[in-house]
């Protein structure tokens, strides 16, 4: 499981990596006891990690991460927190029913006010605002995507989502390209990376071992008494592991089967002048999501760059291969559709580019639970590329778990709905394959702005 060598070249995966000065914490020296191992310093991780000290002081964690903190998808995202699980409110209530979707809006809800919540009282300063989220509509067919959102809204009796026509739209941010829209109260931006780095100094100062460069190559139940989780430089031996690998999951033989992995691609502008900004309104500086099959994310960043990210997204089976963290087609169909949307911005150069891997799953949405049955190694992946606020739910999930407490969140569909197995062997390659045609498919219906074809319809169905 993971990859053996364990190289410095963490800070190249994304601006925000990059930007801050981070100092590594030192490697697992030898054999260590613990109550808790998990492996993975994500924000699954690092939450669960967190979540399990503040309920049980007394509980010893360990965490391993084979890189630096941050290193996988939480260091490389948007750093949109939405209430959102799975694709959208219209998704997931297709998917789940009326009150499984509602409780679980609420329940994320609540978790964004915590995720807030705990950063204030821990000090972590991650760039952390709350400006709500734009959803916006570029063609016909978009139109009819934020209909079906507000539509699923009121038939859940939400009140945080806001219909907007393409003039409310534009008040919001100036481009001709907007037709109408949606805004959602509940929605925060992050820095990522330092929110994981935040949260990696908080579980530290809750008693919280966390090792970097601390490759796990194998995580084994031992004779359903215990568990081992194996690195190159020791092993911790412990009553019960959580695997917090998210994409990397494919390098666990019992995930593999469920799991293949997207990559998701961003691009950074320089910073805009005053005048740039005047230009583009967006005063208020929320994120913004467009209604495409394979939507476009953007959101300003605290040092007033504008990031745009989204829209192709290669997929490919087994564990993340850093060979697809540069794509200079990929950059450059974002770049176009950021001119094509701010043609007023043409003055403004693009300054950093990167990609990091999200952990699909064939219904696209999140699952937590145990592999195997004696319930000593518990799982939590597959946010659908929406894990930044949904991890902390899922972990609150795993600390319930974990300590075999009974609570509320142990119904959510998270946990009842267990991942959808990829076809058996010689048939994987020839799904994903399919999968990517159909993909292919997709990305010319957004492009061409049309729902039609077959294939596109069938992808509809899966999606939306
Ligand atoms: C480009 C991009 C943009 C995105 N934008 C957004 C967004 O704006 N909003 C949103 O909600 N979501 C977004 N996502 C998705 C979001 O980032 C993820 O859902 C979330 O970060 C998942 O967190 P995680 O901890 O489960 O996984 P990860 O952050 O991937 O963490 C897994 C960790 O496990 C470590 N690991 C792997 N194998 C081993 C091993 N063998 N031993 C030890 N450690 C190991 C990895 O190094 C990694 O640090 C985006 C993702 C990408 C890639």
């Amino acid at each position: 499981m993971g990859p053996r060598h364990v190289s410095g070249d963490w800070q190249t995966r994304s601006f925000w990596l990059e930007h801050r000065s981070y100092e590594p914490r030192r490697p697992l020296t030898g054999d260590e006891i613990a109550d808790v191992v998990i492996v993975g310093g994500g924000f699954t991780g690092l939450w669960s990690a967190i979540l399990l000290k503040e309920a049980e002081p007394d509980v010893d964690v360990v965490v391993l991460e084979q890189k630096v903190v941050g290193y996988g998808a939480s260091g490389r995202n948007g750093g949109f927190a939405m209430t959102m699980v799975g694709r959208n409110i219209h998704d997931l209530l297709r998917k789940v029913g009326r009150e499984r979707a509602r409780a679980t809006h609420i329940a994320m809800r609540e978790t964004l006010q915590e995720i807030e919540g705990f950063c204030e009282t821990e000090g972590i300063e991650a760039d952390i605002t709350s400006p709500g989220v734009l959803t916006v509509s570029n063609g016909p067919e978009q139109d009819v995507r934020i209909r079906q959102d507000l539509q699923a809204a009121e038939r859940l009796g939400l009140d945080d989502f806001h219909e907007l026509t393409g003039a409310g739209c534009r008040e919001l941010v100036n481009s001709n390209r907007l037709r109408c829209g949606h805004f959602e109260d509940h929605s925060l931006l992050v820095d990522p990376a330092a929110l994981a780095r935040g949260l990696r100094d908080a579980a530290m100062r809750l008693g919280v071992r966390v090792y970097e460069r601390t490759p796990v190559d194998q995580v084994k139940d031992v004779d359903g008494r215990r568990v081992e989780a194996r690195t190159p430089f020791g092993t911790v031996h412990a009553d019960r592991a959580l695997v917090a690998t998210n994409a990397y999951a494919a390098a666990v033989p019992a995930l593999r089967r469920f799991i293949f992995t997207i990559y998701a691609y961003i691009i950074l502008t320089q910073p805009l002048s005053d005048e740039h900004w005047e230009r583009v309104g967006w005063e208020r500086r929320m994120g913004i999501e467009d209604k495409r099959i394979m939507p476009h994310f953007h959101r300003p960043s605290a040092d007033g760059r504008i990031l745009w990210g989204g829209r192709d997204a290669p997929i490919a089976a087994g564990a993340p291969n850093p060979r697809y963290d540069r794509d200079p087609h990929i950059f450059a169909r974002l770049e176009e559709t950021f001119r094509w949307t701010f043609p007023q911005l043409h003055d403004v150069g693009i300054e950093k580019a990167w990609a990091g891997p999200v952990c699909g799953t064939v219904n696209c949405f999140a699952s937590v639970g145990f592999l195997g049955k004696s319930e000593r190694i518990a799982y939590a992946l597959g946010y659908a590329g929406h894990g930044v606020g949904p991890s902390h739910l899922a972990a609150k999930i795993v600390r319930d778990m974990l300590l075999g407490a009974k609570s509320e969140l142990l119904d959510l569909p998270m946990v009842s709905s267990r991942p959808v197995p990829l076809p058996p062997g010689p048939l994987r390659p020839l799904a994903l394959g399919m999968t990517r045609r159909l993909q292919k498919e997709l990305q010319r219906a957004d492009d061409e702005g049309s729902d039609r074809g077959a294939l596109v319809r069938l992808g509809l169905r899966v999606l939306q």
